[in-house]
């Protein structure tokens, strides 16, 4: 707590709990658009761009404890198809509930609550500060959760040509008529040979025509 800068009210991510009074039961129901703050979702995977808005409707509810946050985040998330590369916007929407604690009632929880549910919730517990709490851990743990970890453009996406790069769902027909590149490869080999071995392989490899077949049998 000490170690916390303190909240700021003009951060859109703060919310004032002033108005619940600390009066267990006393509900309040809140709307606010935000922007969406800096590496908002998977780094280098989907996210919400920087900037770009993001809706939230929250309940807040006034427990002995402190404050229970239910809520509900909608934003428009940006990433890569894993598959083809192509740009990928999945829209979003998730779930949350978080319980912010008066920091006085720390001591007195600790009595009520089960004392292995207490220990293993310590390190998590979020408190409210001078009436204030900031919801952007929380929001973005739900954000992330949300995401896909390997989005994809179409559930089916055949990805990319592993010869040529080329993106295979604008062209499903696609393929390449000639010899795999690895033959390929070794029909080059083939012909950086000496000319009696060159010789020996294209007669081996080249289909005789009907009429030497016949004569052969
Ligand atoms: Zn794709
Ligand atoms: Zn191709």
């Amino acid at each position: 707590m000490a170690l916390n800068a303190r909240l700021d009210h003009r951060n859109p991510l703060v919310f004032d709990t002033h108005e619940l009074g600390r009066r267990p039961g006393a509900l309040q129901r809140l709307s606010r658009e935000i922007e969406a703050p800096a590496d908002f979702g998977i780094q280098g995977v989907i996210g919400v761009p920087e900037g770009a808005p993001v809706k939230l409707d929250l309940r807040l509810e006034s427990v002995m404890e402190g404050v229970l946050v239910t809520g509900t985040a909608r934003a428009l998330a940006e990433g890569e198809c894993v598959r083809c590369l192509e740009p990928v916007e999945q829209q979003l929407e998730t779930d949350f509930q978080e319980l912010f604690s008066y920091p006085d009632a720390d001591d007195r929880g600790r009595v009520k609550a089960e004392p292995a549910d207490d220990a293993e919730d310590d390190e998590d517990t979020l408190f409210i500060e001078d009436g204030l709490f900031d919801l952007e851990p929380v929001l973005r743990d739900a954000v992330v959760l949300a995401l896909p970890m390997q989005p994809v453009c179409q559930d089916d996406c055949p990805g990319l040509c592993s010869q040529c790069g080329a993106r295979l769902a604008d062209d499903p027909d696609h393929h390449h008529d000639a010899v795999d590149i690895r033959w390929a490869a070794l029909q080059g080999l083939a012909g950086s040979l000496e000319d009696g071995e060159k010789d020996e392989l294209a007669g081996g490899a080249l289909p005789s025509a009907p009429v030497d077949e016949k004569q052969e049998k």
